[in-house]
């Protein structure tokens, strides 16, 4: 598709990853660069929100630091090392990817090549897929060096580390990194909550049930805070009540699915709309989402 087009497209992308219902764009529309602020958590652990794109996480190792999503622009990416060289003269040394979406990868350029590079062996491929790049950002250099299928416990510059994968929820190539001494979690859009129900990228191989599962897992941590890819931190209780929400919608869905009900009468059921406002959420609802799921799975 054109260039123009492919910007346009990565903007919604970033609109849609925040949860807000992006406006009509116009052709020149740019992301917006909000300011950048660093929270300090505990134990040496930080996270930045601002610039374009994801928040990013920051661990202070004894030599180096380890950095956890890369935001959306090379010139979010600079702002991010920026912030770290205020705290700290350690160079970067790691950046563990949440997942593959380019809000949280498209900055990795403004890092210097040769960092150890982490993921989920699904967000690799996914990173390499032309579709997830529609910014045509060049990330030769910058694809994971070392992928974790399910579950990798490692000490990275003295700092113990959990890699985390349940099951396929906001993609299948979801990562969440654990902090056990510093009872920390980062969650990436697993647990965004700007919208009602959770956004599940079935393009990515997402998957509602799997959102569940993994969601399960996350609240079973022995973590306090919990970073996620958009927003401020989280504590458990709020994290069990988005699970148990989204739970209850999912059976209440699969219910009327199982009646034979069509997708506009399980909308007008749920008091949903079942038309999209103009220049609204371009990627499909929950329900949508779930309905497509059921149905596929009775063929
Ligand atoms: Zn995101």
């Amino acid at each position: 598709m054109p260039r123009k087009f492919q910007i346009m497209f990565g903007v919604v992308l970033v609109l849609l990853a925040l949860g807000a219902a992006p406006p009509a764009l116009p052709a020149q529309a740019q992301p917006q660069f909000a300011p950048i602020v660093t929270h300090a958590l505990n134990g040496g652990v930080y996270w930045i929100e601002g610039g374009v794109g994801s928040n990013a996480g920051v661990v202070i190792g004894k030599d180096g630091v380890i950095v956890i999503d890369a935001k959306q622009t090379p010139e979010s990416g600079k702002a991010v090392l920026a912030e770290v060289a205020k705290l700290t003269p350690k160079p970067v040394t790691h950046v563990i990817i949440t997942h593959s979406n380019l809000d949280h990868v498209d900055g990795l350029p403004a890092f210097p090549k040769g960092l150890t590079i982490i993921a989920q062996e699904n967000c690799k491929q996914q990173m390499e897929h032309p579709r997830n790049n529609p910014q045509n950002i060049d990330l030769s250099g910058y694809i994971p060096t070392k992928t974790v299928a399910k579950k990798e416990s490692m000490t990275i510059d003295g700092v113990r580390f959990e890699l985390l994968h349940w099951a396929p929820a906001h993609t299948s190539g979801d990562l969440i990194i654990y902090l056990p001494d510093q009872k920390i979690a980062f969650t990436g859009d697993i647990t965004v909550t700007r919208l009602p129900y959770p956004l599940i990228h079935l393009e990515d191989e997402g998957s509602s049930a799997g959102w569940i599962e993994s969601m399960k897992g996350i609240v079973a941590l022995n973590a306090d805070t919990f970073v996620p890819g958009h927003g401020g931190t989280q504590n458990k209780a709020e994290l069990q009540q988005r699970v148990a929400n989204t739970a209850a919608r999912r059976d209440k869905i699969k219910q009327l699915v199982a009646q034979g009900k069509s997708l506009d009468d399980i909308k007008k059921e749920l008091g949903e709309p079942t038309t999209r406002p103009a220049g609204g959420n371009a990627f499909p609802t929950f329900t949508e989402v779930v309905y497509k799921e059921l149905s596929k799975s009775k063929s």
